[in-house]
C-alpha cells in the first residue's frame, strides 16, 4: 500500500515539475500541450499553478500549493464531515416564491446546476459516533444568498436544536439575503437570529465561516455562534470594501475582511485547515460533553 502510494506521489511529482516548467515558459493556460485531456487539470484561481483534478479532490479541493481552499458544493461538505447515514432534512418545504422579473429562471437554473432545491442544505446525522445537526449554505445556488426558504430551514433546524438538545453546527457561505425577495429576506435575519438566541440559552451552536460570508448572512446568524470557526483566506464582511472605502473615504488594509485579519481583531475564534475541520469539530462536540 505504501509502495503503491510512494509510486503514486513520484508520478504526481513528475507530472507537477513538467507543469512548473510549462508555467515558467507562459502563464497561458492554452499552453498545456493537446494530449492532457482538460479534465485531467486545473488552474489555480489564486497561484495560478496547474493541479491534477485528483490530487484536488484527493485534498479536499484545497490548492497543494498554496493552500487555496475552493468553494464546496453543500452535499460535498456534508460528505466530507458526516459519518454515511445522515439524513436530509426540510429538503421540500412548501413555499411560494414572490414574482420578482427573472427570479423563477434563475431559481429554475441554480437548480438544475446543483440539483439542490435552495442555497441551504440542512442534515441530521453524525460527526465521528456524535449527534448533530449541520447545516450547509452553498454559493453554487444564487451565490448561496438567504430567501425565505432558506431562513426556514435555518430557523427549523435551530428549533430542533433545541428541543432534541442536539448541537448545532451551520456552515454559512452567502452572498446575503436575497434581494429578489425584497424585506422577505431581510425578516429572515430576524428570524433565525432569534432561533439561535434561544438555543444558545440551553445548547451549543458552532458556525463556520467559508469563502464568502459577507451581508445579511454575517450580520444575523452567522455572527452569533458560541463558537465561530474559519476557513483560511475566507472572505467575510458586510458591505463590500469598495463600498466602505467610498463611504468613509478611507483606504482599508490589505487584509481586510479576510478570516486572518478577523481572527486578530477576535471576530474569529480559530482559522481551521479543511482537512482538520471533521477533528477539531469532534474535539470540540466532546469538549462540551456531547458523546
Ligand atoms: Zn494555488
Amino acid at each position: 500500500m505504501e509502495n503503491l502510494f510512494n509510486k503514486r506521489k513520484e508520478l504526481l511529482n513528475e507530472f507537477n515539475k513538467s507543469m512548473e516548467e510549462l508555467n515558467i515558459r507562459t502563464r497561458d493556460r492554452k499552453a498545456i500541450p493537446k494530449e492532457i485531456p482538460d479534465n485531467l487539470v486545473l488552474k489555480c484561481p489564486n497561484c495560478q499553478r496547474f493541479i491534477l483534478r485528483d490530487e484536488f479532490i484527493m485534498e479536499h479541493q484545497v490548492c497543494p500549493y498554496c493552500r487555496w481552499h475552493g468553494r464546496l458544493k453543500s452535499k460535498e461538505r456534508i460528505q466530507q464531515i458526516m459519518d454515511a447515514g445522515y439524513k436530509e432534512l426540510f429538503r421540500d418545504l412548501n413555499y411560494e416564491y414572490p414574482d420578482f422579473p427573472g427570479y423563477k429562471e434563475k431559481l429554475d437554473s441554480a437548480k438544475t446546476t446543483t440539483e439542490e432545491e435552495e442555497s441551504v442544505m440542512c442534515v441530521s446525522g453524525k460527526i465521528n459516533g456524535i449527534k448533530v445537526l449541520v447545516a450547509v449554505m452553498d454559493s453554487h445556488f444564487m451565490m448561496g444568498s438567504m430567501g425565505v426558504v432558506c431562513g426556514e430551514k435555518i430557523t427549523l433546524l435551530a428549533e430542533m436544536a433545541e428541543k432534541k438538545k442536539l448541537p448545532l453546527i451551520i456552515f454559512a457561505c452567502s452572498g446575503g439575503a436575497r434581494m429578489q425577495e425584497g424585506i422577505l429576506s431581510l425578516f429572515q435575519m430576524a428570524k433565525t437570529a432569534q432561533a439561535i438566541g434561544k438555543l444558545r440559552e440551553k445548547g451549543l451552536y458552532i458556525c463556520v465561516l467559508t469563502d464568502p460570508t459577507t451581508g445579511g448572512v454575517s450580520a444575523s446568524f452567522a455572527s452569533l455562534a458560541d463558537i465561530t470557526l474559519a476557513e483560511p483566506k475566507a472572505l467575510i464582511g458586510f458591505a463590500g470594501k469598495r463600498v466602505i472605502e467610498k463611504t468613509i473615504k478611507e483606504v482599508l488594509p490589505k487584509e481586510f475582511q479576510s478570516a486572518e485579519f478577523l481572527l486578530d481583531k477576535g471576530y474569529i475564534d480559530r482559522i481551521v485547515e479543511r482537512k482538520e475541520l471533521k477533528d477539531v469539530l469532534t474535539k470540540l462536540l466532546k469538549l462540551h460533553n456531547y458523546k
